[in-house]
């Protein structure tokens, strides 16, 4: 964009300082908008761009160079090189980050200083978001409410951006080649949630046609919706209890809304990720606090930081890693950095005074880890106990389930701890040896695997041998046709996105158990999963569902979709 400065220096420099002083106050309105909406603890990165903006040596900086260039902008392009130089040369890489909050303010300021609204801020009702990659960070700073739907070039299904998205009920399509060059600010777009599709420009007639499919989705949520307090069983009676995944205190309204019976996974990275390091015992304590308290007595399943992978932190000392789903990830991280796991641990423990909280630890690989952790566990129980704070002390720890080894050896692990949580996003990423953020393998990532299938056949097993509940609570739990053959397998939970809790419930409701025992028999003995998804596919027609009046057509074109492979 051009800019012409003003003749008059001096006007030029008001202009420049007015710039700055709007800029601050958006950030002021932005800062509360999260605060309220995730809590204040979400809101803190924003803390540190108001800082920036009344730091005086920056107010200063720009102060000279718009003296001696008389352009606003050429001063804030001056000042941002100088701070860019200045960052790239720290080798500790949470101050290098640093340099990016100051780029973001100087953009801030620049927009202003031009007339036009920041980039990501605000956005307009319904806004399709292009991104190269969903990330998790951007839960934090968006405005979710306004989203319609993201679609990123880069990506798998399961990443962590993209389950985020579909917790909010926010349509996302991952890996979508060209995506960024190929759509325009502005451009109408249709985004298909199911399908993955996603169409730029749509003449009327397929507008027309995904605005009846638009109305018949709201209908029928409200329908469900409205009998949420229906049991989740089958047909002849057996139980199954149906729970939700929860990354945010916002999320909580949508497992009420959706007559989930506790959550099943409360995921704690966001915190993390937008503190953009370990946050304090007691901003986690207040965190769990809440959601224990909105839930009691319903379980509320609190796993412990699973950060490493593609949730990455600047400070956390994870480095550059070759693979980093291999390495320092989870709980290995965890472990690794004591003190801030303590401090997880106790402010778990403090919430469990509400008497409905479960620990979960993530990607447990061999019994000597889960008895690390449950040793901290025990010390971090006495230290709360001097400090007479008070806590349950017959707390539930159980691991999760995600990493073949610990399927393999679940008979060992289910004697030192008290349920398993399958994590079959991970669990199908390791058995299969495929990157569940990579798009060029997404074709092979595929949960119903006969592979995958056996190690949960055998984690249940274990399970069932040992007395301990399993539940699987990866993405794999909102599939229409994963949810019989898990059913079959025995599962005791299923623990879904909010937004698919409804559905999975119906599909549980029209089950026979034995029938879909045979069913996850045969899963077990077939060569592919084009196969199993047969399977599953001729269950659900076989059990009315396809005429269901609510979910029947969306399963029709779910299984068109799935099983013409
Ligand atoms: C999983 O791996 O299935 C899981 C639930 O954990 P996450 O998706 O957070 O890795
Ligand atoms: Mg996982």
């Amino acid at each position: 964009m051009s800019y012409t400065p003003n003749d008059d220096p001096a006007q030029e420099k008001r202009d420049l300082l007015a710039a700055v002083v709007e800029a601050r106050r958006e950030l002021h309105d932005i800062r509360e908008e999260v605060g309220e909406r995730f809590g204040a603890e979400f809101s803190a990165v924003f803390n540190t761009h108001i800082q920036i903006l009344e730091d005086h040596g920056f107010v200063a900086r720009l102060d000279e160079e718009v003296a001696t260039s008389g352009n606003g902008l050429t001063a804030l392009r001056t000042v941002l090189d100088a701070y860019r130089q200045l960052f790239e040369g720290i080798e500790d890489p949470f101050f290098r980050e640093r340099g990016s909050d100051v780029e973001d303010v100087v953009r801030r300021v620049m927009a202003k200083l031009l007339g036009v609204r920041h980039h990501n801020v605000p956005l307009s009702d319904g806004a399709v978001v292009v991104a190269e990659n969903i990330l998790p960070a951007h839960f934090a700073l968006l405005e979710t409410e306004r989203i319609g739907a993201l679609v990123s070039e880069h990506g798998g299904p399961t990443s962590h951006g993209a389950i985020f998205a579909r917790n909010l009920e926010i349509p996302a399509v991952t890996g979508v080649p060209g995506i960024l060059t190929a759509a325009r600010p502005g451009e109408l777009a249709i985004v298909d949630g199911g399908t993955g599709q996603v169409f730029l420009s749509p003449d009327d007639v397929l507008r027309a046609e995904y605005e009846r499919a638009k109305q018949r989705f709201a209908i029928a949520v409200e329908h469900l919706d409205a009998l949420r307090g229906r049991r989740a069983e089958t047909r002849d009676g057996r139980r199954v209890l149906l729970t939700a995944n929860v990354g945010l205190v916002s999320d909580l309204r949508l497992v009420e809304r959706h007559g989930a019976e506790g959550i099943g996974l409360f995921r704690t990275e966001l915190l993390a990720l937008a503190h953009r390091g370990f946050p304090s015992e007691d901003e986690q304590a207040q965190l769990y606090d809440k959601v224990a308290a909105a839930l009691a007595p319903h379980p509320v399943t609190i796993r412990t930081l699973d950060l490493g992978g593609e949730k990455t932190l600047p400070n956390i000392g994870l480095g550059e890693e070759e693979n980093p789903q291999l390495g320092l990830r989870s709980v290995r991280l965890t472990l690794f950095h004591e003190k801030a796991f303590r401090a997880q641990l106790r402010a778990i423990l403090r919430a469990s005074v509400h008497r409905n909280v479960r620990l979960l630890i993530p990607m447990i690989s061999c019994v000597g880890e889960l008895r690390r952790v449950r040793a901290l566990v025990e010390e971090s129980q006495r230290e709360l106990a001097e400090r007479g704070v008070a806590f349950d002390p017959e707390l539930q720890i159980g691991i999760m389930i995600e990493v073949p080894a610990a399927a393999l050896t679940a008979d060992t692990l289910a004697r030192e701890c008290d349920f398993f949580s399958i994590g079959t996003n991970d669990l199908t990423q390791y058995t299969l040896a495929v990157d569940r953020n990579n798009e060029r393998v997404a074709e092979l990532y595929e949960p119903l695997h006969p592979a995958v299938l056996a190690l949960i056949d055998r984690t249940v097993r274990a399970g069932s041998r040992h007395g301990l509940p399993v539940s699987v609570c990866g993405e794999m739990a909102s599939h229409p046709l994963a949810v019989p053959i898990l059913v079959g397998l025995g599962i005791d939970e299923l623990s879904a996105t909010p937004g698919t809790v409804p559905v999975v419930k119906e599909i549980v409701r029209a089950l026979d158990s034995a029938e879909v025992a045979a069913d996850a028999r045969e899963a077990l003995r077939v060569g592919s999963a084009e196969a199993v998804r047969c399977i599953a596919a001729a269950r659900l027609r076989a059990s009315g569902l396809l005429d269901h009046p609510d979910i029947g057509s969306w399963l029709r074109t779910n299984l068109e979709s799935r099983t013409t492979a």
